[in-house]
C-alpha cells in the first residue's frame, strides 16, 4: 500500500476534483447548505484500525468536504478579509505541496532559503523599506506581529541594560504599550503571547473612522512600543504614519499591524494611506488577504536584524548557521512550508502593475459596492478609503435579519460586525475574482433579504 505515493492515478484524481471544484464555484452556494454540513456527519467515525484505500478517502473528501467549503475563492464571497487565490500563485503552491520543503534551514532547501532572500528584497522594494530590513516567513499576521512585538521587547529591554533572553520578563525594566482601541485582536493576544497584560497597556481613543487620535496618544519615550494600524479591520481606515516621526525623536518603538491594507502602498492613488510607512520598526503583511495568495502566508518585516534574530533565537549542536539564509532564525518555529514559493509567484505574476491593478480594482469594487446599495436605502457608516464597506439598515433589528436572509442566501457571504455600537453588515471586497456583475448579483441580494424574500 505504502507504494501508492508512487502511483500517479490518486494525484489524477485529486487534480480532477479540484478541477471540477474550480470549475463550479460561479455556480454553488458561497455559503454550504445545511445539507452540506449535516452530511459532516459522515466523518464521524472511530479511528480506523486498518489502512483505508486512497482512492476512498480522496472520493469521500469530493464528496462531503467540497460542499461543505465556503466559496471564498468564488467571486461573492466578502466575509471577514479572506481574499481568493490568484490561479498562478495557486497553481505554483501545487507544485511546491509535491516538493514538501522544509524551509526551516538552508541545507534542508536551498529554493525556499533562494525564495525567502528574493522576497524579502522585493518586499522592501515594494514598500520602500529601510535596506537593512529583513523579513521572516509565518502563517499569517497574528504570528507576524508575534515576532514584531518580540523584536521590540528584546530591543527595548537590550537597550536598558536587560536582556531578556537570559533574565526573562519579572524584575525587567518597565515596558509601556501604547496602542488605539480598535487595535485588532490578535494584536491584544501578540502582547499577551509576550507578557504584556490589558492594565499595562495604554489604550488611546479613536477617531469616527477607528483611526488612533493623535491627539490622544500620550507622550512616548525610550521604554514604548507604538503599534499603529494600516486597515481597520472594519472600516479599513488606516492610522496616520507621521506619528513615527514622534516616536523615533525619542527611541520609542512603532509596530505597524498591516494585513491587509500595507498593499495600499502599490496604488498611486491610495498613496496617501501609507505615506510614512517606511519610518516604523516593524510590520506585519499578510499575503493571503489583499495580495490572495493561498493560505498561510504572512510576513514580518523588521528593520532590526538583530532584535528580530535574537528574539527568534534558537540553538542546537547540529545547527551550524549556513552562512546563507536560515529562515527560521526569523521566525518562531523551525519546520515550516516553503510558503516562499507562492508569495514569489503572486509577486512575479502580478508584478508591480499588477499588485496596484488588484488592489485599485478592490476600492473600486468596494466603493461601486457602497454606492449601490446607498442608493438601495441602506446607511454605509464608514469613509470607503480601501476595501471595507460598513452597512446598516434602518434600525439594528431590520440590519441582523437581513444578515441572517444574506447569510443563508446562498448567493453571497458577509460577516456581522459592531461599529460604534451598532450592529452592522460587513463587506470586504478582497477577492482577485470579484466582478462588477458579483456586486449587483450581491446588492439585489440584500434587497431581497432585507424585505426576507430570500
Ligand atoms: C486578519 C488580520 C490580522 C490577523 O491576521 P492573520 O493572517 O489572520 O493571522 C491582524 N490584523 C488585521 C488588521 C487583520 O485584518
Amino acid at each position: 500500500m505504502f507504494n501508492e505515493i508512487h502511483q500517479k492515478n490518486i494525484f489524477e484524481k485529486a487534480v480532477n476534483y479540484a478541477y471540477n471544484y474550480m470549475d463550479n464555484i460561479p455556480n454553488r452556494n458561497v455559503y454550504p447548505t445545511e445539507k452540506a454540513i449535516e452530511e459532516l456527519s459522515i466523518f464521524d467515525e472511530p479511528l480506523p484500525e486498518h489502512p483505508n484505500d486512497a482512492d476512498e478517502i480522496l472520493r469521500l473528501l469530493n464528496e462531503y468536504g467540497s460542499p461543505a467549503t465556503v466559496a471564498q475563492t468564488g467571486g461573492r464571497y466578502f466575509g471577514f478579509v479572506c481574499g481568493g487565490a490568484v490561479p498562478a500563485s495557486l497553481a505554483a503552491k501545487w507544485l511546491a505541496d509535491v516538493w514538501d520543503q522544509n524551509a526551516a534551514v538552508y541545507v534542508m532547501s536551498p529554493i525556499a532559503s533562494k525564495l525567502e532572500k528574493v522576497c524579502e528584497g522585493w518586499l522592501k522594494d515594494f514598500f520602500n523599506l529601510p535596506k537593512e530590513t529583513v523579513a521572516g516567513y509565518v502563517g499569517g499576521s497574528s504570528i507576524a506581529t508575534f515576532c514584531g512585538l518580540a523584536a521590540a521587547r528584546y530591543h527595548i529591554l537590550q537597550k536598558h541594560g536587560w536582556d531578556v533572553n537570559q533574565k526573562g520578563l519579572f524584575d525587567a525594566p518597565k515596558l509601556r504599550v501604547v496602542l488605539s482601541n480598535q487595535a485588532h485582536g490578535t494584536v491584544f493576544k501578540a502582547l499577551s503571547l509576550v507578557g504584556v497584560g490589558r492594565e499595562q497597556m495604554e489604550i488611546v481613543p479613536s477617531d469616527s473612522q477607528g483611526r488612533i487620535d493623535i491627539k490622544q496618544v500620550p507622550e512616548l519615550d525610550s521604554s514604548t512600543i507604538l503599534i499603529l494600524q494600516a486597515g481597520n479591520v472594519n472600516s479599513g481606515a488606516f492610522d496616520d504614519f507621521a506619528l513615527c516621526d514622534e516616536a523615533n525623536k525619542v527611541g520609542a518603538w512603532v509596530h505597524i499591524d498591516g494585513a491587509f491594507g500595507l498593499w495600499a502602498a502599490a496604488s498611486r492613488k491610495l498613496a496617501n494611506l501609507t505615506k510614512d510607512i517606511e519610518k516604523a520598526d516593524s510590520w506585519s503583511v499578510d499575503g493571503h488577504k489583499t495580495l490572495n495568495t493561498p493560505y498561510d502566508s504572512g510576513v514580518i518585516m523588521c528593520r532590526h536584524r538583530e532584535a528580530l534574530v535574537s528574539a527568534m533565537h534558537q540553538s542546537g549542536a547540529y545547527l551550524e548557521p549556513s552562512g546563507q539564509r536560515d529562515g527560521m532564525f526569523f521566525t518562531p518555529d523551525m519546520s515550516r512550508r516553503a510558503r516562499s514559493v507562492e508569495l514569489w509567484a503572486t509577486l512575479k505574476y502580478l508584478g508591480r502593475s499588477g499588485v496596484e491593478a488588484l488592489v485599485d480594482g478592490m476600492c473600486e469594487r468596494a466603493s461601486f459596492f457602497a454606492s449601490e446599495l446607498a442608493k438601495s436605502g441602506f446607511r454605509v457608516l464608514n469613509d470607503v478609503v480601501f476595501n471595507q464597506v460598513l452597512v446598516a439598515c434602518d434600525t439594528p433589528e431590520e440590519t441582523l435579519s437581513t444578515l441572517r436572509n444574506i447569510q443563508s442566501s446562498g448567493i453571497t457571504w458577509c460577516n456581522g460586525s459592531s461599529w460604534m455600537g451598532e450592529p452592522v453588515i460587513r463587506v470586504s471586497v478582497s477577492s482577485w475574482g470579484t466582478t462588477f456583475e458579483d456586486i449587483k448579483v450581491s446588492v439585489n441580494a440584500f434587497i431581497d433579504a432585507r424585505e426576507s424574500k430570500i
